[in-house]
């Protein structure tokens, strides 16, 4: 029996796994963190348990024809992709990256990482493309997924940890706002904190454009215009500070900046955020109201809040409502974000991302450079800069400037990246594209080369949930025979580039080097060890080492004792914020609106999201038989079904100024009439999708754009 956690998303629950003959048994294991007691000493609330479908038929793909299990090449006369052994598919890869070095320069050579991968595989990655290629061109999947609350929280808070908080804290609330969360579909096990909260007298409000199973769960269900959440929050703040609601005391003392957002909203009254989100003028002053009475107030966003070109503006717009109400720092109150990816928050720790370095450290830092490099075993001046963001680096492949190649590791792209059919004409333009992946995901199947990777399983390694609390995932079964882990993969690319540096394959060896790369960084892991995740099922960073103390002399030389470690942190903000003055920052934004507004040619709103099944780009589960898979749908209302003459099931075609897509129709009340929606696990979705970006958090709009819907004509 092997104690682990799931394959999927940021909620990583625990689950063992135990062999029954040729069965990979799956079974629940309710976790228990022994930091997370509140202060009052209530410590019921740090239990967590259950599994959604999604993580009880995650053994699935153990063992299925699905799996790839031999390095595959793409033969230059044929087309087709070929067999071959690993040495000739490393020597190919590293070959070709050091031809395109050497006639490009090092940014010819790009990699693309995914939140997927362990925390010991994003850091060696991250080592890979800086040490090994020397390329500054490297992002990561994650990027689109939280990366506009990363920055909003990073501006006022002085630091990015999905939630600062356990997310049991949840249920001890009094008012929960879920803005652009559906996690009763996405992550079902933690609907039961909301349960608990209503249970003990607490009230959720969800907002979101569809009445999704979270918001039918709500006392306050809102459906604002697709791309107004922004408009809705200024709001909020303006009704909370007529009504004398504001925490002046807290404001004063514990923050900055309050004075232009106090101007900002004082023009947002509720019939003007009537006229821009939709949201009747009287349900805005219900939910101010809700707000104004509660003694505690937590605000969570996710995706459909952050998936925007103003999702860091409109994160921080909500956090200016939370800052007002003086709740970040309060016990069961503040603002976090839920993570989707299983790692979407240690994958951007330590080095995918294309301005980190390991420790959530900056890398135009010239401190952090020297640490990270000293680590690394390289002059800093050999680290490359700065790179491109995800969606730009994939806009640029073969363009005059751009990458030549690309190296990909758990990332579907092909479906999910915004205007995919551009995105696939760029990978279509490269000279050597390299995916590794489990399976023939649809951007492995343009490969150049493709390499059979280890899954979950099969391989040890850290990740880092929603909560910052490191977890172990730990070997269950042996990898089928020619499949290889992304460590070997990494480490076999950089022996055969001649990389200085080490490039251990033991997953253990691999983070005891990380701890001491994130050591005094932002993002500290560095008094975390293997056996203390495995005793204490995770520990929450910042978790520093603490060096032994120097005791008395004693007759022969100084001693020391041992000290106490770090208990990590599971809550943070109680003593102030991780600022240069110790204060939280409110920051003036403005409600523009989507980069995409209806028109006459395309007069609805379109907006993406997930289903319960289904995980990301669907790679993988997918291809689970035990999961539904009834492929693409388009949600519309009845009103807009009559409009068009569609009825329930009949093949629609979604049309956008980037692509189109049909699938049948889900005629359902539950949705915006001026508003479709479609799930993106399949191909489709993407194609549809703006690729406006966020300026600050380079977030593309998944979120909403415009749209016209048909039905298809008899031919
Ligand atoms: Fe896995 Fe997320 Fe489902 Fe938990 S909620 S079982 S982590 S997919």
């Amino acid at each position: 029996m092997t104690a682990t956690h799931c394959p999927y998303c940021s909620l990583q629950c625990g689950m063992t796994l135990q062999r029954t003959g040729p069965r990979l048994e799956v079974a629940e294991r309710p976790q228990r963190n022994v930091h997370a007691s509140g202060a009052d000493g209530a410590d019921g609330a740090a239990a967590s348990g259950g599994l959604c479908r999604k993580g009880w038929t995650a053994a699935g793909l153990r063992g299925s024809r699905e799996r790839l299990t031999t390095p595959l090449v793409r033969d230059r006369a044929s087309g087709e992709l070929r067999a071959v052994s690993w040495d000739e598919a490393l020597d190919l890869v590293a070959g070709r990256l050091r031809t395109l070095r050497e006639a490009y320069g090092a940014d010819a050579n790009a990699v693309f990482g995914g939140g997927g991968l362990t925390n010991e595989k994003a850091y060696q990655l991250g080592k890979l493309a800086r040490v090994a290629l020397g390329t500054s061109q490297i992002d990561y999947n994650g990027r689109w997924c939280m990366s506009s609350a990363a920055s909003a929280a990073n501006q006022a808070l002085g630091i990015d940890r999905g939630l600062p908080f356990p997310l049991a804290d949840v249920e001890r609330t009094d008012v929960l706002v879920l803005v652009g969360s559906n996690l009763a579909e996405t992550m079902p096990p933690a609907a039961r904190h909301l349960d608990r909260l209503r249970e003990r007298g607490g009230r959720v409000v969800v907002i979101d454009p569809r009445v999704t199973p979270t918001a039918e769960r709500a006392d306050l269900a809102i459906q604002p215009v697709p791309g107004t959440d922004l408009a809705l929050a200024l709001g909020v703040l303006h009704l909370l500070d007529a009504a004398g609601a504001v925490d002046e005391d807290y404001v004063a003392a514990r923050t900055t900046g309050f004075d232009d957002v106090r101007r900002r909203v004082a023009s947002w009254w509720p019939e003007r955020v009537e006229r821009v989100t939709g949201v009747e003028a009287g349900t805005v002053r219900a939910l101010a109201g809700m707000l104004a009475g509660a003694e505690r107030v937590m605000v969570l966003t996710a995706r459909g809040a952050e998936q925007h070109a103003q999702g860091t503006a409109t994160v921080l717009a909500w956090l200016n409502v939370a800052l007002a109400l003086g709740m970040p720092g309060k016990e069961y109150a503040g603002y976090g974000c839920l993570t989707g990816q299983g790692n979407g928050q240690g994958g951007r720790e330590h080095g995918q991302k294309a301005d980190q370095l390991p420790g959530y450290r900056m890398i135009d830092d010239p401190e952090a450079r020297a640490h990270v490099a000293g680590v690394w075993g390289v002059p800093p001046e050999s680290l490359p800069g700065k790179g491109r963001s995800a969606y730009e680096l994939l806009d640029a492949l073969g363009q005059d400037d751009g990458p030549r190649s690309l190296l990909v590791f758990a990332s579907n792209i092909v479906v999910s990246a915004p205007n995919a059919l551009h995105v696939a004409e760029r990978l279509g333009a490269l000279d050597l594209l390299v995916v590794c992946d489990l399976v023939m995901s649809e951007t492995a199947a343009l490969a150049d080369i493709v390499l059979p990777v280890t899954q979950w399983a099969e391989e040890t390694g850290t990740m880092t949930n929603l909560e910052g609390r490191v977890i172990l995932r730990q070997q269950a079964v042996t990898p089928p025979d020619g499949v290889r882990s992304d460590l070997e993969v990494i480490a076999g690319l950089a022996e055969r580039l001649g990389a200085p540096s080490t490039w251990p394959t033991d997953p253990e060896e691999v983070f005891a080097e990380l701890r001491e790369a994130t050591r005094g960084g932002r993002a500290d892991y560095s008094g975390i060890t293997y056996d203390r995740i495995r005793a204490e099922d995770g520990v929450f960073w910042p978790c520093p080492a603490i060096d032994p103390a120097p005791t008395a002399q004693t007759d022969e030389a100084a001693s020391t004792d041992e000290a106490a470690p770090h208990p990590g942190t599971p809550r943070l903000f109680a003593d102030g914020f991780p600022t240069p003055d110790g204060r939280a920052r409110f920051v003036d934004v403005a409600h523009t609106g989507p980069a995409e507004e209806p028109s006459a040619s395309y007069p609805l709103h379109l907006t993406t999201g997930r289903v319960l099944a289904q995980y990301q780009s669907g790679a993988q589960t997918r291809r689970i038989k035990e999961l539904p898979d009834d492929g693409p749908f388009v949600e519309v209302h009845p009103m807009l079904a009559d409009r068009i003459g569609a009825a329930d099931g009949e093949l629609l075609v979604v049309t956008t100024p980037r692509g189109v897509m049909r699938a049948p129709a889900r005629v359902v009340t539950s949705i915006r009439p001026d508003t479709v929606f479609v799930p993106f696990h399949w191909v489709g979705a993407n194609k549809l999708t703006n690729d406006a970006l966020d300026p600050s958090s380079r977030m593309p709009e998944f979120k909403v754009c415009a749209a016209r819907v048909s039905t298809v004509p008899d031919s």
